[in-house]
């Protein structure tokens, strides 16, 4: 086993109580994380990840209660796992994407742009994988129920607040598990980088106008730390600072992005904001 997928291991940690995050690495090195938040009547599951069977049975393990889906955006690491239930939670405004990010055709061409990245690095033995390759190149017909701008899930004793962020794409959202005072942000906010240069991605100024709603809801609210779908986790809520003066210096035409490949690139030295319209 090469180092890379000994140090990115699948699994659950419990963040506090009735609460867990779901790891999966995608053939080993991608990245993404769900988050399951259990009330007393129902479980909500944050995201459904690449389309393993990995992560259903994570969701098995940990509870018997019924359960409820949502995701955080209609991109194919968030949803990959949405064959595995009836219905499931999405803003409308990401409806499409999600659709798109179903088609058999599409989800090929993803996929074979990730595993020709990951076939440069010659550890990793893609035969293992085969199954996940499959399946996350199959396709879906999934009922999706849409979502309110804003709103809450009650699970029984357990409210989850959720409210559309704009950016990384149109129906992002955040959601606030009031009873541990964590935030969950899917791609919104993210310790490495934000990437908002998809076709479903908004500008610089519309992703702004997100952090700082974020930011006032996160004040409101104490939130003190923030769970991402990708990389370092837990965040500290500082982040939405960072990523605000940087939008703030792009605006006001102070930083100017690296371009490279068609997008353009600007970071702080610790954060970096990858974008195609300001
Ligand atoms: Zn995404």
């Amino acid at each position: 086993m090469n180092e890379i997928v000994k140090m990115n291991k699948n699994g659950t940690d419990r963040i506090s109580e009735n609460f867990y995050q779901i790891r999966y690495y995608y053939l080993g090195v991608a990245d993404v994380y769900m988050y399951l938040l259990i009330g007393e009547e129902k479980a909500l599951l944050i995201d459904t990840g690449y389309a393993s069977t990995m992560v259903i049975n994570y969701v098995d393990e940990l509870t018997d209660l019924p359960i409820k889906v949502v995701n955080t955006h209609g991109h194919p690491d968030h949803i990959g796992g949405n064959r595995y239930f009836d219905e499931v939670y999405i803003s409308k405004n990401d409806l499409n994407t999600a659709r798109e990010y179903s088609d058999p055709f599409f989800l090929k061409k993803i996929n074979d742009m990730i595993i020709h990245n990951i076939s440069l690095n010659n550890d990793i033995a893609i035969e293992e994988y085969q199954k996940d390759i499959e399946l996350n190149n199959s396709g879906m017909n999934v009922k999706y129920l849409d979502l309110p701008e804003k709103g809450y899930f009650d699970l029984g004793n357990r409210k989850i607040y959720f409210l559309e962020t704009p950016g990384h794409t149109f129906g992002s959202i955040c959601l606030y598990d009031e009873r541990s005072g964590v935030l969950i942000s899917g791609d919104t906010l993210c310790d490495k980088a934000v990437l908002l240069t998809f076709e479903e991605s908004t500008s610089v100024r519309r992703y702004r106008d997100s952090l700082l709603k974020l930011k006032e809801f996160c004040k409101e609210n104490y939130i003190n730390v923030i769970y991402p779908a990708h990389h370092d986790a837990p965040i500290g809520p500082e982040l939405t600072d960072r990523y605000i003066s940087l939008c703030d210096g792009i605006i006001k035409g102070e930083i100017k992005g690296i371009v490279r490949d068609g997008v353009m690139y600007a970071d702080d030295g610790k954060i970096c904001l990858v974008y195609k319209n300001i």
